[in-house]
């Protein structure tokens, strides 16, 4: 099966895959819908999930859905860690040529995906995370992995996504069970998106789709990155696979009138956390104050985090314009509470001149941390 994936991204160097190229798929259901969509579409495809620098792939709807529509096998010996990390993957982002997969490094995104994975993290009782500086408990519980309540089903989706008028393509997951649905789909958009309007962009999407109401199924953290890999059909199963479709228009959202980020949904365990800050500074207390060198108070502004993180390890990209200032990706220094413990380049550090820099990792278990956690993290308390 593994020359399947090599015939999926083979085209590149010469344009749009020939769907004659492509043999039914093994459920024959490679005919689902018309092609509405003509523009090309410019993604990649990885070998398995450590696989770090993917093949380009640029063509039609019609040819990726094709694609789409096959059933793949884990690579053998498995190379991603686990069977079905180690499954071929997607990523609806398109990079310079030989160069690896970063949010950093991605030119645009062509395709929205979709991951309801109907599952939602639940603290373990009486289990958290070490404090990497003093090995003691932190205030970040570890979770599990529950399923929710109310599963959000394919019919749902489909639904929503005949009704938005919008071409899509979706299938169960690998680990898709009878009592546990989880699915994904793929829709194409107009045009590439750029990597900084992603988060913006898939919010506007949900509601152009009619998704919203469908938000708690959905593996956000995998929405709004942008260079997220999607494992492409397969299962230990594969007679249990299901697939599903709609025929439409790409989606076309106007990047001018991207409204603003929702606030983030927080955690109980979060909200605490914050509310005992805001509570903190309502006393008249302030984090920063007991911080001194030489005697005197940090000059927070003039902090650089990049070489703070540098300093111990962490990966820190190169510097981009920003406003006046500068932006940059890296890795957090918390990676391993990420779920599955990717250690993506998820944090954004920004630094402009007369503000203090601000310190953001987009995993949702981290959404409530900012530069407080940061400097805990590097100094310590006083
Ligand atoms: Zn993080």
């Amino acid at each position: 099966m593994g020359d399947l994936l090599a015939q999926l991204t083979a085209s590149s160097a010469n344009g749009p895959a020939d769907p004659r190229q492509c043999s039914p798929s093994q459920t024959g259901e490679d005919e689902i819908g018309a092609c509405y969509p003509t523009a090309l579409l410019r993604v990649s495809f990885f070998a398995h999930a450590r696989d770090p620098r993917g093949r380009a792939w640029e063509g039609s709807w019609d040819s990726l859905k094709r694609g789409l529509a096959r059933t793949f096998q884990p690579a053998a010996g498995n190379p991603g860690g686990d069977p079905k990390r180690s499954m071929p993957a997607i990523c609806g982002a398109f990079f310079p040529p030989g160069v690896n997969r970063g949010r950093d490094t991605a030119l645009g995104v062509s395709i929205l995906l979709l991951d309801f994975d109907n599952e939602r993290p639940e603290p373990i009782p009486g289990e958290f995370y070490p404090d990497p500086r003093t090995g003691e408990p932190s205030s970040r519980p570890k979770t599990r992995k529950v399923r929710i309540d109310a599963p959000v089903s394919p019919g749902e989706v489909q639904a929503a996504l005949q009704t938005a008028g919008v071409a899509s393509y979706g299938w169960t997951t690998w680990s898709a069970r009878p009592d546990h649905v989880k699915h994904r789909w793929v829709t194409p958009l107009s045009g590439p998106v750029p990597v900084d309007l992603w988060e913006r962009f898939t919010e506007a999407a949900l509601e152009r789709l009619g998704l919203a109401g469908c938000r708690r199924g959905l593996d956000l953290g995998v929405i709004h990155n942008p260079v997220a890999l999607a494992f492409l059909t397969g299962s230990p199963t594969p007679e249990t696979i299901l697939r599903f479709g709609t025929d439409g228009r790409a989606l076309t959202i106007d990047l001018r009138a991207l409204p603003p980020m929702p606030a983030p949904d927080l955690e109980p365990w979060q909200a605490a956390t914050l509310a005992e800050r805001k509570a903190a500074r309502t006393a008249g207390e302030r984090w920063f104050q007991p911080y001194r060198v030489g005697g005197r108070p940090v000059d927070f502004q003039s902090l650089d985090l990049a070489s703070i993180l540098e300093a111990r390890g962490v990966k820190v990209g190169a510097p981009r314009a920003f406003k006046d200032g500068t932006k940059r990706r890296a890795h957090c220094p918390w990676a391993g509470e990420h779920s599955r413990g990717v250690d993506d380049d998820s944090v954004v550090l920004i630094q402009t001149p007369g503000s203090w820099p601000s310190f953001k990792c987009s995993h949702s278990g981290h959404i409530h941390l900012g530069l407080q956690d940061l400097i805990e993290w590097a100094w310590g308390r006083p």
